[in-house]
């Protein structure tokens, strides 16, 4: 301790200042990284304007930011598997690794995680950052920082492709086209979906799906339900087998139900309001399985080898670029969307 390093640190709401902040050196089993990149997140915005998303508040100050990539510049006792120099993406949720959960594989479910930017535990929106070296993932040069930082919200979209069972042929509705949408996309298509649909309110949000390889696209511009799932049947051909809701929206996740084939299932990933209306009779006479999905568990090795192999590109996500000293106006392009906004990164390192 004694060394400080610049951090991009969330006092309260509306309340993030660039300063010092304490250096961690790596104990047993863990590495210090010199960051290098960090994306933001929908979440990291909203602990920013709001301090806190439910049950987790904000008490003590709390460095932002879980989207991150760096190079290992200290190794702590008994770390064999990274060394310094090596360029790593950071898995940034950290469990007990000893109960159920975690013994069976679940560990997102671990009531004991420790996550990056989620209260009370720090981020990686600071130069320096200290981890446990198994959550680190060694990036092959032909990887970047920046889609070291993506493995993130690309793990996301493993996970919720895994749970939701697409594989080769399977013909996919996704319901939002923000960066969650988009690496669900891009995912489905890498595990064999036949046809990906996607939906949004925004033309912008969708010509950037399109380019990105939906195969049709639906703007949303009415809460009819039903309406809308017509119009996701007409676009696909078919009912889609499998729904991946990406935006929280109730009308967006009534249009999951109505739109998903009998037998299919219906992911939840986006997060809205805590309560909302939902025709569940639909779903239960239809057997529409609704799938709850937090986060990701043992998702970061198969992003990274979908990233290295090309099967997938995550860089069209990337549209704006800040440094760590221009944080605060980072946070207000990724709030507000400004100048087609996607996902904003952040270069840690010192320029
Ligand atoms: P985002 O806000 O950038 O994207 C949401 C998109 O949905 C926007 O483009 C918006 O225009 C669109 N949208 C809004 N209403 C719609 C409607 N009625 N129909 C179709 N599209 C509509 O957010 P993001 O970063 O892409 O994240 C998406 C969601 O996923 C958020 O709710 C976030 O909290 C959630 N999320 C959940 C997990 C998890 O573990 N379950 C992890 C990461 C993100
Ligand atoms: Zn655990």
């Amino acid at each position: 301790m004694g060394d400080t390093n610049l951090s991009a640190v969330l006092y309260a709401e509306d309340d993030m200042r660039l300063e010092e902040f304490p250096v961690k050196d790596p104990g047993p089993g863990e590495v210090q990284i010199s960051m290098h990149s960090t994306g933001i997140c929908g979440s990291d915005v909203h602990y920013w304007k709001h301090g806190r998303i439910g049950d987790f508040v904000l008490t003590t100050p709390m460095v932002l930011g879980h989207e991150s990539s760096g190079t290992v510049c200290k190794v702590g006792s008994g770390v064999t598997s990274l060394k310094v120099g090596d360029r790593v993406a950071i898995e940034p949720g950290v469990p007990c690794r000893v109960c159920n959960y975690c013994k069976t594989g679940r560990y997102n479910l671990c009531r004991e995680m420790q996550f990056c930017a989620t209260p009370p535990y720090h981020g990686t929106l600071t130069r320096l950052y200290t981890h446990p070296a198994d959550f680190c993932f060694k990036l092959p040069d032909n990887v970047s920082y920046e889609e070291g930082a993506l493995l993130e919200p690309l793990s996301v979209g493993v996970h919720a492709c895994r749970r939701a069972g697409v594989s080769l042929g399977s013909k996919v509705f996704i319901c939002g086209a923000g960066p969650i949408g988009l690496v669900n996309m891009l995912t489905a298509k890498a595990m064999g979906a036949s046809k990906v649909c996607i939906s949004d309110i925004s033309e912008g949000r969708l010509g950037v799906a399109k380019t990105m390889g939906a195969d049709s696209i639906v703007l949303v511009n009415t809460k009819d339900a039903k309406a809308v799932a017509k119009q996701v049947e007409t676009a696909l051909g078919e009912m889609p087998d499998i729904t991946i809701e990406c935006s929280g929206a109730e009308s967006s996740i009534q249009t999951g139900i109505y739109a998903t084939k009998a037998g299919g299932v219906l992911m939840l990933v986006g997060l809205g309001p805590a309560e909302i209306k939902l025709p569940v009779v639909n779903a239960a006479c239809r057997e529409v399985d609704i799938r709850g999905l937090f986060r990701y568990a043992n998702c970061y090795p198969a992003a990274l080898e979908m990233i290295a192999s090309g099967a997938v590109d995550v860089k069209p996500l990337i549209t704006h670029h800040f440094t760590l000293e221009e944080s605060l106006e980072a946070f207000e392009t990724s709030r507000t969307g400004a100048g087609g906004a996607i996902k904003v990164m952040i270069k840690c390192a010192k320029q």
